[in-house]
């Protein structure tokens, strides 16, 4: 299959409309959100939301999330809306949150890997808006990567995951947020953060008065317990090099990853450095990557992706990232970082 790359323009209806057949037809779309590109499918049809599947690698148990364009298309996908919930979609959509709720009958458990809730956005971005009204459709949608791969910030890299493998991707542009939607379940009395992302915590808190963390989040979890969202309990956001998370103070963090760089340099490893833009010029590896300042975190998040899939292009072996503290969007940006490391976090205060 020869996958088409249509850069979507303001007032040019034409892409947005060959996508739109394409998901009524039961195909799979490519599309920008505001968070990481999407990889999309009618989301009432079982049998279009396999191919999203087929397409990733995804396993099955890993269920999807339904897009959404106008809060009128809720109840057919819905079938309780608890009233935290109603208050989060309220503050925080459109844009960068997912909701648990309770599933309808018309939902297929394709979508939800047989749970009977199932995780619905609205997205801000005016093309997944767009493309949403065109199929006049619920949109199945999880990032659009070869599973296990860091998530798409930027068509190309939907291109490189997927090339011959879906027919169409809609080029909007790098996405402004670059870390996935925050998900919170809301189907109990306290809204629970299954994933954080840039609605954080503390805007969440300052919302609802409350708000609980799943301890799979920070890798806290006990053995034998499973994540209330399935898929974190996959590997994740993983470059093709070993991925090392260096944390504490500004000095130590510095000496630290220039001892193991020239230990691995003098054993023929390539080494690349995520670095805050303050530290850059501290390092003395193959390439150094700035992530950003320290004090702009959405900066960050927006470029971890993209560096992630930079250190693959460059060939690392191994890869050192500064860590963050564990707020506001750290606690997102952490959490990608705890994945892509495979839990690999050296502590050095
Ligand atoms: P992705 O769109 O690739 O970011 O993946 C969707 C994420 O949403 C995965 O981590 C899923 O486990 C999570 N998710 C989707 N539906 C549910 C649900 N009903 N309950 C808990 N987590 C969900
Ligand atoms: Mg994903």
């Amino acid at each position: 299959m020869k996958t088409d790359v249509c850069r979507v323009l303001p007032g040019q209806a034409e892409a947005l409309e060959k996508a739109a057949k394409i998901l009524q037809e039961g195909g799979l779309v490519a599309f920008p959100t505001e968070t990481v590109y999407g990889l999309g499918a009618n989301g009432l049809s079982g049998d279009a939301c396999k191919k999203i599947y087929e397409a990733k690698g995804r396993p099955s148990d890993n269920p999807l999330i339904l897009h959404i364009a106008d809060l009128a298309q809720l109840p057919q996908i819905v079938c309780q809306v608890p009233p935290k919930a109603k208050q989060l979609m309220e503050a925080f959509w459109p844009g960068p949150m997912t909701l648990i709720l309770p599933k309808t009958a018309l939902v297929p458990d394709t979508v939800t890997g047989g749970l009977t809730t199932v995780g619905v956005r609205f997205p801000s971005h005016p093309v997944a808006q767009a493309l949403i009204r065109a199929a006049n459709l619920p949109i199945a949608a999880p990032s659009a990567n070869l599973s296990g791969r860091p998530s798409p910030t930027e068509a190309a890299h939907v291109l490189h995951d997927l090339n011959g493998k879906i027919p169409l991707i809609l080029d909007g542009g790098p996405c402004e947020v670059g870390l996935e939607s925050t998900i919170i379940d809301a189907t109990g009395p306290e809204a629970v953060i299954l994933r954080p992302g840039a609605i954080t915590k503390e805007m969440i808190e300052a919302l609802l008065g409350r708000a609980e963390v799943d301890p799979a989040v920070m890798g806290q979890m006990a053995p034998g317990m499973t994540p209330r969202a399935p898929g974190m309990k996959y590997t994740h956001y993983a470059p093709k090099a070993n991925v090392t998370v260096v944390r504490g103070s500004r000095e130590k963090v510095i000496d630290t990853i220039n001892a193991r760089t020239a230990c691995d340099r003098a054993c023929g490893k390539k080494v690349a450095v995520l670095a805050t833009e303050e530290n850059r010029q501290n390092y003395q590896a193959d390439n150094v990557f700035s992530l950003g300042r320290q004090e702009d975190l959405c900066q960050v998040g927006a470029s971890l992706f993209l560096l992630l899939r930079r250190c693959d292009e460059v060939g690392a072996d191994q890869v050192y990232a500064e860590g963050f503290l564990e707020q506001g969007e750290g606690l997102a940006i952490m959490n990608r970082l705890r994945k892509a490391a495979g839990g690999e976090i050296l502590e050095v205060d």
